[in-house]
């Protein structure tokens, strides 16, 4: 009934043919919540939690960090609410996590592995995660991974940190596809795995070797770059195999030029900001799917990210 109320005030989000496209926002904090709502979202495919972390002296307590991911989700009542664990390291630093100077730090600590390398902010984070109610509404989503051991690591933790606290209902977990390793061999990480989202913002900076934070790279660091569609449909064939389901948190999805692409690669979740939500949507209603397919394909076998959003402009005129 919930369902068919939200279709009814043009929530729901579907292709002509039917096929469900869901599309929420990348949320920072619960301010955010009422407008990414007015703006059609229909949940949050990425809560950045760094929000409670930066600029502070010390970690935020279990309690401290329940109250607000309590508080989001309740916002958002009953709208799915993915939250990623801390994304901390490289260019964001927790000076309490006494992060060591590293030479590369792209390639360092960041994301999960800082959260591997100090135990215990994991713990207290999955704890207040795990916390969240009702139970099935929240999914946990895991950054910065590149390595099976390490999604391994983290799972145990949090089945540890689930049957601690009596809960016997399992979190949904997913991973973020930013490192190309991921995509590489993704059945075998969608073997272990609820879902994927990708982060092309870091997934075009370890596929292209191009820092994100390098001004002169900035014109060049393009999502639309035929090796990086790739790697999105390689992780989305992966995952589809395994019934998993496949999203895309990174800027690409607030872009409306990429829409037919990322659902021709087989994505089925966009996450997007606000303001970007509404015209996403208006376009998806209007896609045809054998058509995104096969530019999606045709994109795969261009030169260069100009050339992709040439053949989609040429193809939807009216985008953008
Ligand atoms: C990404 O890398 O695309 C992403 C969504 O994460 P962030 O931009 O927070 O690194
Ligand atoms: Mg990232």
């Amino acid at each position: 009934r919930v369902d068919a109320n939200r279709q009814a005030a043009g929530e729901i989000c579907r292709m002509p043919d039917g096929t469900r496209i869901e599309v929420v926002a990348n949320l920072g904090s619960v301010s955010e919540v009422a407008g990414a709502l007015a703006n059609g979202a229909e949940g949050c495919g990425l809560l950045r939690s760094e929000f409670l972390y930066l600029h502070r002296t010390s970690a935020p307590g279990e309690d401290e960090q329940f109250a607000e991911y309590q508080a989001i989700a309740t916002a958002l009542a009953g709208r799915p609410l993915v939250i990623r664990t801390l994304d901390a390291g490289a260019d964001k630093d927790v000076p309490y996590a006494h992060l060591p100077t590293e030479e590369n730090p792209a390639l360092g600590l960041r994301g999960v592995r800082l959260s591997l390398w100090q135990p215990d902010l994991l713990r207290t984070q999955v704890r207040a995660i795990l916390r969240v109610k009702p139970y099935g509404q929240c999914k946990i989503l895991l950054p910065m991974i590149a390595t099976l051991a390490d999604v391994r690591t983290v799972k145990a933790v949090i089945a540890a940190e689930s049957e601690a606290l009596g809960r016997d209902v399992p979190i949904e977990t997913g991973i973020m596809v930013e490192v190309p390793s991921v995509a590489l061999i993704a059945a075998q990480f969608a073997e272990e795995v609820d879902f994927f989202s990708v982060g092309t913002n870091d997934l075009t900076q370890y596929t292209l070797a191009m820092d994100r934070c390098n001004a002169r790279l900035a014109q060049q660091l393009d999502p639309f770059h035929p090796a990086v569609l790739r790697l999105i449909g390689l992780a989305a064939d992966g995952a589809r195999n395994r019934g998993r389901w496949v999203g895309v948190c990174g800027n690409i999805a607030s872009s409306p030029l990429a829409a037919p692409l990322l659902i021709g690669l087989g994505v089925t979740e966009l996450s997007a900001t606000a303001n970007a939500i509404a015209d996403i949507k208006a376009l998806v209603r209007t896609l045809d799917m054998p058509r995104c397919r096969a530019v999606a394909e045709a994109a795969l076998a261009l030169d260069s990210a100009d050339d992709v959003r040439h053949l989609v402009a040429t193809h939807w005129p009216t985008i953008g």
